[in-house]
């Protein structure tokens, strides 16, 4: 049976309960598997053309094991992919853009972008989970604009959570804050953290590292800093690489990339037997990534604003996940990594590793510029209007596929509508808005704004949360 380990040291091996109510590891590192599950042939053949929730089915079964019983997991499955939440009944189909070019719309939940394919399973999973053992959790996350929403959505109605989110004020989309802030829910509280989103998850990750606060609030994360979160996004690249004819042809993929959560689930689909040929890690002028992956220096710099503010990060949580994995599970070197990563802003992987690291991942930026470009192309060449963190990735696609009889599949990561105004500079037109988004600009907000401080933080979430210990 599969448990679970941090990447800064294996310590004693978790179960799958365990690592998805706590989020982060103790000390401070990652949950992952401790070995990786194969896929056979067989199964994969059996599964072409089955809908998402039996492929959803068959991908968590061995990573969850016997934490839920198979008919309650097949049941929350069911209510999350066929239960009204999401509107399209393939659930993440895929649409054609050019020759053997796909994109993969990931935008048919309630918030409209990808992280609803993970929270909304992840919210029942929590509810189910909180109700066997008769706890209370206090959730908090950072979001860079999309997070945000889909946690909440996620949460919203969960009895045993309460939520906290961290944004960086005025750095969201108008829409990206009303989705938040909107939410009539006792349970559901905004900060607006005059910062960065690195200052929101910083502040998120040492309150998670702080012992005393965790044990008294039973805090959690819902971040892709949790395990279940990488493990549900595998699924689409499954139907995906199944749509397109696996496990007899490969596929390759792009990938929009701000935390490394969503490429990194792709990793681990390659990594449990799908056959994917590329994983191309597309970033937009925040290219700390990019950069990694052409010289082997990985360099913090300042975070840029740009037109995919999802994507503006300069610290890819989940990226110490895959560094785990390759660099063949050595903790200690890894936590030596980490460590000057934090301190000095900066290390360098060896050059044994990045050759690997170069086999397994291509990476591409593209600025505004060429973001808008691409958007516009789309439209012209396709008559499909996609929203710039989609752009960012099929620029990746077209620029850089290096075998055009392989099929590559751009993942459309948000609706076109949570960002209307880069739309209408792309291509001179606002995109119509979902009927989701009715009435969200007539609303009133709740939030409270707090300085990039981890005492008023803390102070206002000890106040507020009702899982608290006193
Ligand atoms: C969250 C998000 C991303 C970045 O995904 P990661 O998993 O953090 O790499 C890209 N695009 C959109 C629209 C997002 O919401």
């Amino acid at each position: 049976m599969i448990r679970y380990v941090s990447t800064r040291g294996p310590g004693t091996p978790q179960s799958f309960t365990d690592v998805m109510l706590a989020g982060l590891a103790p000390d401070s590192g990652l949950y992952i598997p401790d070995m990786w599950p194969e896929i056979d042939r067989d199964l994969l053949s059996h599964l072409a053309g089955t809908p998402y929730t039996n492929v959803a089915m068959e991908i968590m079964t061995p990573f969850i094991g016997k934490a839920v019983p198979p008919d309650v997991l097949f049941k929350i499955l069911q209510d999350t992919y066929e239960g009204g939440s999401f509107d399209h009944a393939c659930v993440a189909p895929l649409v054609q853009v050019g020759p053997s070019a796909w994109i993969m719309e990931l935008f048919h939940g309630p918030t409209l972008s990808f992280k609803d394919y993970a929270l909304q399973f992840i919210g029942r999973l929590f509810d189910y989970l909180l109700e066997q053992k008769g706890q209370r959790l206090t959730i908090v996350g950072a979001t860079s604009g999309d997070t945000g929403s889909a946690a909440i959505e996620a949460c919203r109605n969960c009895k045993n959570i309460d939520i906290f989110i961290l944004h960086p004020k005025g750095r969201t989309s108008e829409i990206q804050r009303r989705q938040m802030t909107t939410v009539e829910a006792p349970n559901v509280f905004n900060i607006a953290v005059e910062g960065t989103f690195d200052d929101c998850q910083t502040l998120v990750k040492t309150m998670l590292g702080d012992a005393k606060m965790r044990g008294d609030l039973n805090l959690s994360a819902i971040n892709s800093i949790n395990w279940a979160r990488i493990m549900a996004q595998i699924v689409y690249y499954a139907t995906a690489a199944l749509a397109l004819g696996a496990p007899h042809r490969p596929v390759s993929f792009a990938v929009p990339t701000g935390n490394f959560g969503n490429v990194y689930a792709g990793w681990c689909a390659r990594r449990i037997g799908l056959p994917i040929d590329q994983l191309i890690v597309a970033t937009n002028k925040n290219d700390i990534l990019t950069r990694f992956f052409e010289t082997g220096d990985m360099r913090m710099e300042r975070v840029m604003p740009t037109l995919s503010p999802s994507m503006d990060i300069q610290i890819s949580s989940n990226f110490e996940r895959y560094l785990c994995d390759l660099m063949g599970r050595d903790y200690d070197g890894l936590k030596k990594l980490m460590h000057a990563f934090k301190v000095q802003k900066a290390f360098i992987m060896n050059p044994d590793s990045m050759q690997k690291a170069k086999r397994e991942f291509t990476a591409q930026r593209c600025d505004d510029e060429t973001t808008l470009q691409t958007m516009r192309e789309c439209y012209l060449q396709s008559g499909i209007m996609i929203d710039p963190h989609t752009a960012v990735g099929l620029y990746g696609a077209m620029t850089k596929r290096d075998d055009p009889s392989v099929p590559v599949v751009a993942l459309a990561c948000a609706h076109p509508a949570k960002f209307p105004d880069a739309v209408e500079k792309a291509i001179g037109i606002r995109p119509p808005m979902p009927a989701v988004l009715d009435g969200l600009l007539g609303k009133a907000e709740h939030y409270i704004v707090l300085p990039n401080d981890l005492g008023k933080v803390q102070g206002y979430i000890r106040n507020e949360a009702k899982a608290i210990r006193r």
